[in-house]
């Protein structure tokens, strides 16, 4: 990115529904919803439905994007709950309380696919919540003090606020010259990105703590590494060292060579993403205050990309699949910063890199993924 500070009116998963689309390519934190599912299940659990002695219980999914793992989480949460309600019905003479749904994101991400999306989930013959959108970054305040009882975040925290602003500086030590992600990078632009991801967490945890009543639970799930880990993802078989740094790097090479951008043009881009460690989250939980964590676990996933290589017999295709797998998460934001001719040739490229790189095709890659269930005290 070149200017750090417009992340927020950039960055968003890629809409719509075609091949590169977020809603078509978005089975790895699919994978990661699985797994975690249980552990978001019994969060919902512990919690007190009257808290507050509200009559209305609010549910916020920030970071919602749009495809089925935004409606995926939100019926976990809310089948929880109806089951919370139904075993604790007739023990009281209070109504039944009624259940607000906060959809969350960007605001470019595609509410409108999502919107249309609701009208069947929603408003079908058994309408079990009330929905609404909320658009604006989860780094600042979204909703007024003490109002949610439930929020979820999966999969997006590890997206930091903004490149840190020492990585764009041209020519200093922590510019991250050659490389589009941190992965092996020099110590001072790790240590950058550490810095604004422990600032940033504090920042969103500080801002949940005004808006989550007593009680409350805090469930969030972010690509992040073991504990003990420095690297970002020093595991050779890693999906995230395919998606963000070899291939990708080579796809930004392959036009510098083709002299159709400038080496500096290259460095300047950055994708903001920083994998935290299970250390890194809870001293930031420990810092903010007003957060107890129930559990914290550690989930290593296969990469779906394992099972496509099976079904994808050719390298082409499987080539086109690693792309539009990429594509969905970084288009929007390379499109900001390259424009889309040359967008679309870099995408290009990084598909037939994975198509000619012989050492992934044999692989099964895996992902580390970090949930976290915390109670607001
Ligand atoms: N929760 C979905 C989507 C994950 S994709 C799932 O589990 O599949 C990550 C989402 O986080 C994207 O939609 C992106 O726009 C959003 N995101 C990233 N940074 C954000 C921020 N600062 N504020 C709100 N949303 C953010």
């Amino acid at each position: 990115m070149n200017s750090s500070r417009s992340l927020e009116y950039v960055l968003s998963m890629q809409g719509g529904d075609d091949d590169h689309s977020y809603a078509k390519n978005s089975y790895g934190p699919a994978a990661a919803l699985a797994s975690s599912k249980t552990m978001l299940t019994s969060a919902i659990d512990s919690i007190k439905l009257t808290i507050g002695g509200s009559s209305l219980i609010k549910i916020a999914d920030l970071g919602c994007a749009v495809g089925d793992n935004t409606f995926s989480t939100v019926d976990t949460v809310i089948d929880a709950l109806s089951r919370k309600l139904t075993v604790s019905d007739g023990k009281s003479d209070q109504p039944e309380p009624e259940l607000e749904v906060f959809f969350s994101d960007l605001p470019s991400n595609d509410f409108n696919t999502l919107f249309r999306s609701l009208e069947d989930k929603v408003n079908g013959s058994s309408k079990k919540y009330f929905a609404a959108g909320v658009p604006g970054s989860f780094y600042g305040r979204l909703f007024p003090k003490g109002g949610l009882h439930v929020v979820v975040t999966t999969s997006a925290l590890q997206w930091l606020s903004q490149v840190p602003e020492k990585v764009m500086e041209k020519g200093s030590k922590t510019w991250n010259k050659g490389r589009a992600w941190i992965q092996g990078a020099e110590g001072e632009v790790v240590e950058a990105y550490a810095e604004q991801s422990d600032k940033d967490l504090v920042q969103f945890l500080k801002c949940r703590k005004e808006e989550i009543v007593e009680g409350g639970v805090l469930f969030m799930l972010m690509g992040g590494r073991p504990s003990g880990l420095v690297s970002q993802v020093s595991d050779h078989d890693s999906g995230l060292r395919h998606l963000f740094t070899i291939l990708m790097d080579q796809a930004w090479q392959d036009l510098v060579d083709e002299g159709l951008i400038e080496e500096e043009k290259r460095d300047g881009f950055n994708i903001p993403v920083y994998l935290r460690s299970t250390e890194e989250i809870a001293a930031a939980v420990d810092r903010c205050g007003g957060f107890r964590i129930e559990k914290m676990e550690v989930l290593k996933i296969a990469d779906p990309m394992n099972a496509k290589q099976q079904e994808l017999k050719d390298p082409e295709s499987y080539g086109r699949a690693m792309s539009n797998s990429v594509q969905a998460g970084l288009k929007p934001i390379v499109e900001a910063y390259l424009g889309p001719d040359l967008t679309r040739k870099l995408f290009k490229q990084y598909a037939v890199r994975a198509a000619t790189n012989k050492e992934f095709l044999k692989e099964n890659s895996f992902y580390y993924i970090i949930a976290v269930s915390a109670i607001r005290v």
